[in-house]
């Protein structure tokens, strides 16, 4: 039965025919001016054909996560919704992180002017040799869990069954993450 678009808009239907799904990708950067490239990202993930972001937590100082001789981090998570497939959807993170400038196949937790990983997609489990979803790191990682607890306290990680504010109440991981004050970040706008 067809829809009018205004149907297709509540309940989240695309030109395919699709439901869309709702997912959530950490960005994160370390070189140049890392607030800046992470808006940079953002925007361009927006802009980016199949994909809508639609909100963003606040942006973090973190402290270097195994390689700590290197800068600091400005880290985000932001939620999307997409019609791209979860390997379409790396491709376009890729894309967007090759057009900034990352240069691929450095050395890991080397430095790096952006990094946007594919945290969940929908409650989808993804298990390809390129492409794990839920990200396998995510529930380690205060960086990830700190900026997605505040925009998805309640989402569930669908291969543990506990929310983001659950695992983040276990978790091990010490080092630093520090909100980045609204009045900085909103010189870059808001989402
Ligand atoms: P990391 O993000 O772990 O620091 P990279 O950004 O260099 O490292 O990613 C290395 C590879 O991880 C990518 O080439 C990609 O194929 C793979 N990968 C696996 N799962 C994911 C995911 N959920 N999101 C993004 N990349 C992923
Ligand atoms: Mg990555």
């Amino acid at each position: 039965m067809p829809f009018s678009s205004g149907e297709q808009e509540l309940i989240g239907l695309d030109e395919r025919g699709d439901r869309s799904i709702i997912g959530f990708v950490g960005i994160g950067s370390n070189l140049g001016d890392p607030l800046a490239n992470c808006v940079d990202a953002i925007n361009r993930v927006d802009s980016s054909r199949g994909i809508r972001v639609v909100r963003r937590s606040s942006f973090y100082h973190t402290e270097p996560f195994g390689n700590r001789e290197q800068d600091w981090f400005v880290n985000a998570v932001v939620e999307i919704r997409t019609i791209l497939t979860p390997g379409e959807l790396l491709h376009t993170l890729q894309s967007v992180e090759t057009a900034m400038g990352r240069v691929r196949g450095g050395e890991k937790w080397a430095p790096r002017s952006i990094d946007l990983d594919i945290l969940f997609y929908g409650q989808h489990l993804v298990n390809d040799p390129g492409l794990a979803i839920p990200h396998p790191e995510l529930h380690k990682r205060r960086f990830v869990l700190i900026p997605l607890n505040e925009i998805a306290p309640y989402v569930i990680h669908p291969a543990f069954g506990v929310s983001i504010k659950g695992l983040l109440s276990r978790i091990r991981d010490e080092s630093l993450v520090k909100i980045i004050s609204e009045e900085s970040s909103q010189t870059f706008g808001t989402l």
